[in-house]
């Protein structure tokens, strides 16, 4: 994969390579996994208030590989990327350094920060149930009844294997072990109307188009979806939903992060450290609020309007490292039971 930083800006991959050792245009580097759309305002706002530039580096796919890579000559500053898994394989990858940082501490609750400092919470997000307007009633739901029987049929979902998917079954492990977890993957896949396929907007899709009653899906895509002028059919899907906030039943609602870490070797370690506290203040976590529609991490700060509409989160209470170390073997569940051929009895 060949990139290049732009200026203050944001650049998918696809250009010339960035040599190790090259002069680059910014204060801070920053490597990301997140959509280029979702931090813009964010880099807008920092450099507003800093005055120092930013430089992203949009890397998909492989992006703890790619710092490796570079070693001690990495320009990157800052690591920033969704998902415990992500978060933890980055860590794994020894391409973080540890950081006490009074600011950041004081911002971020602990059950969101790395025990050793290396990686950061920023926003939370919650795995939930979007519900058809017109089919599903009010009733609570929690994760261990989607494998009832009642729901045969009715269940739309991305693959199993996907992180946030794989996230949420090793959170089920977390709570109820491995056999109950692989009888709840059955009974899950059995209920499903379709084998799992598309990302999760396009089970709202589907519900709008009659296919499925409930699907598993993430609150952003929700205020994503409402707000999306340059696809209006995605306001459509929106309308034929709501949410649900499922729990466990010994516990909350599944919850996953989107983070930072510092990175290594970070040539501007001091900036760097400025652009992560800026991304706890009031101001960078209102943004990913509004913008983003994720739950800001930073008690006090005003959920937007779509999501405070879902009703009040209760986080589950198992702390995302537990939750991570159950990745390996809720992905093995997942192909053992053919979650991903769909529903087989
Ligand atoms: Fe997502």
């Amino acid at each position: 994969m060949t990139s290049t930083f732009v200026r203050g800006g944001l650049l998918a991959l696809g250009f010339s390579t960035l040599a190790a050792g090259t002069a680059y245009a910014a204060d801070v580097n920053i490597y990301s996994s997140r959509q280029p759309a979702l931090l813009q305002p964010l880099l807008d706002a920092f450099t507003k208030e800093t005055g120092l530039t930013t430089a992203t580096i949009f890397v998909e796919r492989g992006l703890e590989e790619r710092v490796k890579a570079e070693g001690a000559n990495s320009p990157a500053d800052v690591i920033l990327t969704v998902d415990i898994g992500r978060l933890d394989a980055t860590k794994a990858a020894e391409v973080l350094q540890p950081l006490e940082d009074a600011t950041i501490a004081e911002a971020i609750p602990a059950e969101f920060r790395d025990k050793d400092n290396e990686w950061f919470g920023v926003t939370s997000r919650a795995r939930v149930v979007y519900a058809s307007v017109d089919r599903v009633g009010d009733e609570p739901i929690t994760y261990e009844s989607l494998a009832d029987p009642k729901w045969k049929g009715k269940i739309c979902i991305r693959s199993g294997q996907h992180q946030y998917n794989v996230a949420l079954v090793a959170s089920y492990l977390a709570h109820h072990g491995e056999e109950a977890t692989k009888t709840w993957l059955e009974g899950l896949r059995d209920n499903l109307a379709t084998a799992p396929q598309g990302g999760d907007r396009d089970q709202a899709r589907n519900i709008a188009a009659g296919q499925c009653d409930i699907a598993i899906a993430n609150t952003y895509y929700v205020g994503l979806m409402r707000t999306n002028e340059k696809e209006p059919e995605q306001k459509e899907w929106a309308e034929a939903i709501k949410v649900v906030l499922p729990t466990f039943e010994d516990g909350g609602t599944h919850v996953n992060i989107s983070g930072m870490g510092l990175a290594k070797h970070a040539p501007n370690r001091e900036n760097a450290v400025r652009f992560m506290e800026f991304l706890t203040t009031d101001e960078a976590q209102r943004i990913y609020a509004e913008i983003n529609h994720e739950y800001p991490l930073k008690r006090g700060v005003a959920l937007s309007e779509t999501v405070a509409s879902f009703g009040e989160l209760k986080s589950d209470t198992l702390s995302l490292t537990d939750i991570a170390a159950q990745r390996a073997k809720a992905s093995e569940l997942v192909d053992e039971v053919g979650f991903d051929r769909g529903p087989q009895g």
